[in-house]
């Protein structure tokens, strides 16, 4: 049975898409079935996995409205997953959504019928805590939260976790925080480095030991509809997300790269060590 896991975190730009792209496509390099789920009416996910968003017959908007699983997924063949893929139709989701029934839980009950398929079903949420959001997280079994390492990090926050906890309490008592990755981290930068360690300080082991590193390699891949190991998958944003990758199947035993890419001892960077 799939492990599902929403990419959340309503503040704009902090590197949900490009975590959701690269950890998808680096799980399946790891051999592991995966399916990625857009739930992002930007389309971002969907064109980044090299599939044109406007060229979609069905699309995870049909999903939430009753059609059937199987019929939307496109191949994203060279990204190694499957995909649900999504475009502007999506807007409308969050306007007609609120009137039907069970509206909680219409992604939920959509891969219901698929999600033995998969070792994996990776959700790119909105960056909004809206009803698109809510289903992903309602459908999730946890959630992982990209925090960009820069000033206003920490703010919002809160207001994600509480979320958090009122779907816990309300529509999915199993829902965990998987954990925290730190994203766009410059080691030259000490805001950057501040900002990484007060996010240990607060999260602990919460926080992924992998820290991902600004790398231009992962801003242009999505513009050759690439994830990032397929574009370049020497340059080290590959490596983070792979590591990262590893981290989530649970294989921190052996990260296959650790907080040293960024040129700095972890005790430094303030990275945690889960193995002690
Ligand atoms: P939105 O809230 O709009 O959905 P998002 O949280 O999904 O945004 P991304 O689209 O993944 O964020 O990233 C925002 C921008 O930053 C993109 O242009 C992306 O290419 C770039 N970016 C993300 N991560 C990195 C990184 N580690 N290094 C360099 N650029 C990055
Ligand atoms: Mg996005």
């Amino acid at each position: 049975m799939a492990s599902i896991v929403a990419i959340a975190n309503q503040k704009g730009g902090v590197g949900k898409t490009t975590s959701s792209v690269n950890l998808a496509a680096s799980l399946a390099q790891m051999k592991r079935k995966v399916l990625l789920v857009d739930l992002d009416p930007q389309g971002n996910a969907t064109m980044g996995s090299g599939i044109d968003k406007h060229d979609l017959n069905l699309s995870i908007y049909d999903e939430l409205h009753g059609a059937e699983a199987d019929k939307a997924l496109v191949d994203a063949e060279a990204a190694g997953y499957e995909l649900l893929g999504a475009n502007a139709d999506l807007t409308g989701a969050e306007l007609d959504l609120p009137e039907i029934e069970h509206r909680e839980f219409r992604l939920r009950e959509a891969l219901m019928p698929i999600r033995a398929t998969y070792d994996y079903v990776i959700i790119d949420c909105p960056p909004a805590l809206g009803l698109l959001t809510l289903n992903g997280l309602v459908a999730a079994d946890s959630v992982i939260i990209p925090m960009q390492c820069e000033y206003y990090a920490l703010e919002g926050l809160s207001a994600l976790m509480e979320t958090v906890e009122r779907i816990r309490a309300s529509f999915n008592p199993n829902l965990t925080v998987e954990g925290l990755i730190r994203t766009m981290y410059d080691p030259r930068n000490s805001l950057s480095r501040e900002v990484s360690l007060q996010l240990v300080d607060h999260f602990g082991d919460r926080v992924y030991r992998t820290l991902v590193p600004r790398n231009i390699r992962l801003a242009e891949a999505p513009s050759y509809g690439k994830p990032v190991i397929d574009y370049d998958q020497h340059c080290i944003g590959a490596k983070a997300y792979l590591a990262l990758a590893g981290e989530l199947v649970g294989s921190r035993s052996q990260p296959l790269f650790n907080d040293d890419a960024t040129g700095l001892a972890p005790e430094e960077n303030g990275a945690s060590n889960p193995l002690g």
